[in-house]
């Protein structure tokens, strides 16, 4: 792969880069058309890295589906694609890891300790085989976009980090690898994240501030739902993801919930006009 990646920087090409963990769909494959629309080469890895799953969530079950990833790629015109397996990128004596302090402890990095760590490391390494000029991720891991632009901030890489805005399913789900999970019925259940989500922008429409009045509302439309358990909802500042007391200069909202024992996630950016 490094061989690859350096004969296309050598002869004056950009390389796109697009990380995945594959079971692949049409949110990934949004990066991989924005990498080809920005770059001359484009560049996807697919790797289930156990550094990012803590000890009782769901690294075994998680939905592997390379053949028809590999199809897909190559449909989409994807030139170089990455499958390593995990003794390489983690073998034996490996003691090295890289953690974003202060932004991995908030958000999703509060509710699964040592998920970040484990995203910067193996992020860090790939962008090691890779080199790309441009690294594209999506607006759906929002708290992940902060860690990992930060990370390359304060590492001088030589990559700009690309934010793709979140690929819905025509009902409003943010599309998912863990959607896979969910039964029909759990399926509608999960629209209650979006849903709390739109309230929320829409009592921003409606003039209203006021973060904490805002999550209210947020959690509230959560806790009608029966079938869902909310982990948090949370406005912030999108890079330092520190709580933000009112919305006037726009904020992340952001909100995390298990619908069965499917932990689901989504978020908007909303600005607030002036009125
Ligand atoms: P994953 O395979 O879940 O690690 O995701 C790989 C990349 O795809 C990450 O940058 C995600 O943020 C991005 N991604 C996942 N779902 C979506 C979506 N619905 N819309 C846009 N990007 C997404």
């Amino acid at each position: 792969m490094k061989a690859a990646c350096r004969q296309v920087t050598r002869i004056g090409k950009t390389l796109g880069f697009v990380p995945t963990m594959g079971a692949l769909h049409e949110g990934h494959l949004s990066l991989v058309r924005a990498s080809k629309a920005r770059c001359d080469v484009t560049a996807v890895s697919i790797f289930v890295n156990p550094l990012q799953f803590g000890p009782a969530e769901d690294l075994d079950k998680y939905p592997r589906t390379m053949e028809r990833d590999t199809a897909l790629l190559e449909q989409l015109g994807a030139d170089l694609l990455f499958t390593p397996a995990v003794e390489e990128m983690y073998p034996a004596g490996a003691q090295t890891y890289v953690l974003v302090e202060g932004l991995s402890n908030k958000l999703d990095g509060a509710s699964r300790p040592g998920h970040f760590r484990g995203v910067a490391t193996v992020v860090a390494k790939l962008f090691e085989i890779v080199r790309p000029d441009f690294a594209f991720f999506g607006q759906k891991d929002a708290a992940q976009a902060a860690v990992l632009r930060k990370l390359v901030n304060d590492l001088d890489m030589d990559v700009e980090v690309v934010v793709c805005p979140i690929v819905r399913e025509s009902d409003g789900l943010a599309m998912s690898s863990r959607n896979a999970y969910l039964t029909s019925e759990q399926r509608q259940q999960a629209l209650v994240l979006y849903r709390s989500l739109l309230r929320v922008q829409a009592a921003v429409d409606h003039g209203e501030r006021d973060s904490a009045k805002l999550i209210e509302i947020g959690k509230q439309v959560i806790a009608n739902e029966s079938g869902a358990k909310l982990d948090y909802f949370a406005i912030v500042d999108p890079d330092a993801l520190e709580l933000v007391a009112d919305v006037s200069c726009g904020a992340l909202v952001a909100v995390a919930a298990y619908v069965g024992a499917t932990r689901l996630i989504d978020n908007i950016l909303v600005t607030a006009s002036s009125r």
